[in-house]
């Protein structure tokens, strides 16, 4: 069923604002009034849960994370919509960017003792976006920030 994208996401930092504001952290979305998508919303949700959260849990105090939202066009006119996930934190290192997606994966545990994760949650948002047949990809710059990007079709493919 059609998920209207900005009131689903902005419920979404309704949820997070009392963690943020713990640290100071501000939220931001960026998304077009009119768009709709075809998805699953739970997963949806458990997708930007797991970012956002991350976002916040890996940003010092009196930092920002926001989240853009914005439909392209692909091979044979298919539109699909671009999501950007991004936070001014502390960055991850180039060497352990490709294996943040694997289970119980976590960078130096001495840095992210404090958040108490399991390591599960990007395993979890791969899984998801795999399941909608989108992509994901990571930028991060140590003690500048980091960026997820999420791909999805903006309609369901007929099986
Ligand atoms: P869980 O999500 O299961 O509670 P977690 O947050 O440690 O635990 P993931 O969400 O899979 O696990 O993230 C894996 C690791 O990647 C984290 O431990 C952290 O080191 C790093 N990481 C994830 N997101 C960010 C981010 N936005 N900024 C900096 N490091 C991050
Ligand atoms: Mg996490």
């Amino acid at each position: 069923s059609p998920v209207h994208v900005s009131s689903f996401i902005e419920s979404l930092l309704e949820k997070l604002n009392n963690v943020a504001a713990k640290k100071r952290i501000t939220l931001h979305m960026d998304i077009p009034d009119e768009l709709f998508m075809e998805a699953d919303e739970d997963k949806l949700q458990q997708i930007f849960l797991n970012l956002l959260s991350n976002g916040i849990n890996y940003t010092l105090d009196g930092g920002k994370v926001k989240i853009k939202v914005m439909t392209v066009q692909r091979e044979n006119d298919t539109e699909r919509v671009v999501f950007t996930v991004s936070d001014t934190g502390i960055g991850i290192p180039k060497k352990d960017l490709p294996r943040i997606f694997e289970r119980f994966y976590r960078v130096d545990k001495g840095r992210s003792r404090n958040s108490g994760g399991t390591g599960l949650g990007l395993s979890i948002v791969k899984h998801l976006v795999d399941l909608h047949h989108g992509t994901l990809s990571v930028e991060s710059e140590l003690g500048i920030g980091t960026t997820f990007t999420i791909e999805l079709p903006l309609l369901q493919q007929e099986e």
